[in-house]
């Protein structure tokens, strides 16, 4: 299998502020979220976000197995964060390791504080995120779709979840770092928003950052997340839109 070496582009951003990938810092990458998909899982989302494809399922609340873990007062939260093999430029070795143990744990607490879990004593709540296609920023990636899918599922929560990154690039904050950014640029900051009280839920910091862009940063990523928010909340809208319209058609 050929070795894929990949090369540091020469400016990762013009004096003017243009990234590698056309972008100005403040710009998002196109997102695009469509949910209720599965039919076997009691919730679902995919979110397309820049090159990233990711499909996030919830199941429950159901049984718990092994029953040893059930909690008598609340509902287990589990959640799994997968990276298919396809999913990267090189085959990535199929299972568990080290990054993605660590990302099924921060999703889980990203998303824990928006979960009524008292509501479901006894019983389990599976998160799954399935990473299809990466392209920097999947932990975002697959907290935004996460929510969604527990939205879906009926799960009674304090709101949604709305995860975006943010970055450092020379003296430049970016918003929604690129691949490129991601792997040669100075910082990167994943943040997420439990929107109904803006209450951040994740907040990682990967690189060096003075105050004031550090402040700055977490302003900008307040204002992407409201962005991307309003998808969230079409996509959630538009099935029940769907049989609005079907419903008012077959009346006339
Ligand atoms: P995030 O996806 O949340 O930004 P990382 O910073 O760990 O998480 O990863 C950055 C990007 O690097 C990923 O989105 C993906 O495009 C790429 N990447 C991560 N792991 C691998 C891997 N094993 N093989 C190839 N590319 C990877």
């Amino acid at each position: 299998m050929p070795l894929i070496v990949e090369k540091k582009p020469e400016v990762l951003i013009t004096e003017d502020g243009i990234r590698t990938d056309g972008r100005g810092p403040l710009d998002l990458r196109p997102v695009k979220i469509q949910v209720g998909l599965l039919s076997r899982a009691d919730g679902s989302a995919y979110l397309e976000w820049g090159g990233n494809r990711v499909l996030a399922a919830v199941f429950g609340p159901r049984e718990v197995h092994p029953k040893h873990m059930t909690l008598p007062d609340r509902a287990l939260l589990r959640c799994r964060y997968n990276m298919a093999p396809f999913s990267t430029p090189e085959r990535k070795r199929p299972g568990p390791d080290r990054r993605s143990v660590e990302l099924s744990k921060v999703i889980r607490e990203a998303l824990l504080p928006s979960i009524f879990l008292e509501r479901y004593p006894g019983t389990a709540i599976d998160v799954f995120v399935e990473i299809l296609r990466s392209d920097a920023g999947t932990r975002v990636a697959g907290v935004t779709a996460a929510s969604l899918a527990l939205a879906d599922a009926g799960i009674e929560m304090r709101g949604l979840v709305t995860a975006v990154a943010v970055g450092r690039v020379g003296d430049w904050v970016v918003v929604d770092p690129n691949h490129d950014e991601d792997q040669w640029g100075d910082a990167d900051i994943p943040v997420a928003f439990l929107m109904e009280e803006k209450e951040i839920t994740l907040l990682q910091l990967d690189g060096p950052m003075t105050q004031e862009q550090f402040d700055k940063a977490l302003e900008l990523a307040s204002q992407a997340a409201d962005l991307i928010y309003e998808v969230q909340k079409e996509a959630l809208r538009r099935p029940y839109e769907a049989v609005r319209l079907e419903i008012l058609r077959r009346g006339e």
